[in-house]
């Protein structure tokens, strides 16, 4: 079976690791403080504090900007399901807003129509490694935007890097992410007291004062393992557009809805769209052929709410089915995936 998601990891990885194990510092220390550094440069920005995963990241920053009870916090329903704990974490009230249908990502308008005095904060994700078209414009509106950039690491818009217009960005490093740390996340930021609260918040021991802290830390195992993928990460994203434009060229004669081109898109994901209703079939046609795709968004957030409209984000929810797109994927399998969708399509 072709999964869905794997991890690319060389020997390199593994040597980075055990270098780590047989040192005698494993939990967070030096390793951990670079590759914080290390990342935020890579990303162009000055500072990050690294953490055990992406939500703890969306749950310091909401901290950070001092979100609380009763304030809202605009977030997308096609997205994953961290934003919504992560708000729920400060007891923030979550105003979930829709999408727009031609890149998946949260739409400017429904943000400004869901802007209320009690607005604190805008979570922004870039989904499926698209930037978000109208960042600039979402800036404008002068509320604290965190950029989520758990799916696009190394993608640009504007000609900058994404995760550099918020006041706060996050990532993940989760398993299934552009590049991993098994599990792991961080957030970036050019605002050194964000940044200080952050860093305060990770750890709670030998402080001099007592506020309710987290145990939110990353290894150096895990940041280890953090440096020698990002080494990679430039091949990694190459990867993945040349894999993107290779799917491109084989679907475009299907009549099936692919993901359009774009200079600063990463292809986390490629989504590929049908008609209504025979996606389930679709997918269990493509599992029988050895390969696992899945729907890109377990379930849209209104749906676990019990929230009606959200007409975009359900239709977004109905049709989508992400294909296999990753480094390590061989040449036969790319293959083997265009043929069985090709099949599939031409059968119909
Ligand atoms: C994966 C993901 C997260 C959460 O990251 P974890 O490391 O799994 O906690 C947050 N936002 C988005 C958009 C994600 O894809």
């Amino acid at each position: 079976m072709i999964p869905h998601s794997k991890p690319t990891i060389g020997k390199d990885d593994e040597e980075a690791i055990l270098r780590v194990l047989h040192s005698g510092q494993i939990a967070q220390g030096r390793i951990t403080r670079e590759f914080e550094k290390k990342f935020a440069s890579f990303i162009d920005l000055k500072d990050g504090v690294a953490l055990n995963c992406g939500t703890s990241a969306l749950h310091l920053s909401l901290l950070a900007l001092e979100v609380k009870e009763d304030d809202e916090v605009i977030i997308p329903s096609y997205t994953c399901t961290a934003l919504l704990n992560a708000v729920n974490y400060v007891r923030a009230k979550p105003r979930i807003v829709d999408i727009d249908r031609d890149d998946y990502n949260i739409s400017f308008s429904e943000i400004e129509k869901n802007l209320t005095k009690k607005t604190k904060a805008v979570i922004v994700p870039h989904m499926f490694g698209a930037p978000v078209k109208e960042i600039l414009k979402i800036l404008k509106f002068g509320l604290p935007v965190i950029e989520d950039c758990a799916q696009a690491i190394g993608a640009t818009s504007n000609g900058k890097m994404i995760g550099t217009f918020g006041i706060l960005s996050i990532f993940s490093f989760y398993a299934t992410k552009v590049m991993t740390t098994g599990e792991g996340g961080m957030v970036l930021s050019n605002s050194k007291r964000l940044l200080e609260k952050i860093r305060d918040l990770r750890d709670y021991d030998e402080k001099k004062d007592y506020k309710i802290r987290y145990n939110y830390k990353m290894t150096d195992i895990q940041a280890a393992l953090g440096l020698s993928q990002l080494r990679k990460l430039p091949d990694f994203i190459k990867k993945r557009k040349e894999t993107a434009s290779t799917y491109s060229r084989h679907f475009s004669s299907l009549g099936l809805r692919i993901p359009e081109f774009r200079e600063g898109h990463i292809y986390f994901r490629y989504i590929i769209e049908q008609e209504l209703s025979s996606v389930e079939k679709f997918l269990r046609k493509l599992r029988r052929a050895g390969i696992n795709c899945k729907k890109p968004v377990f379930r849209p957030l209104h749906h676990y709410l019990g929230l009606k409209g959200f007409l975009n984000s359900e239709d977004a929810w109905q049709c989508s089915v992400s294909i296999p797109i990753y480094p390590s994927l061989t040449e036969n399998e790319i293959k083997k995936i265009i043929e069985s969708v090709r099949y599939l399509f031409v059968e119909k």
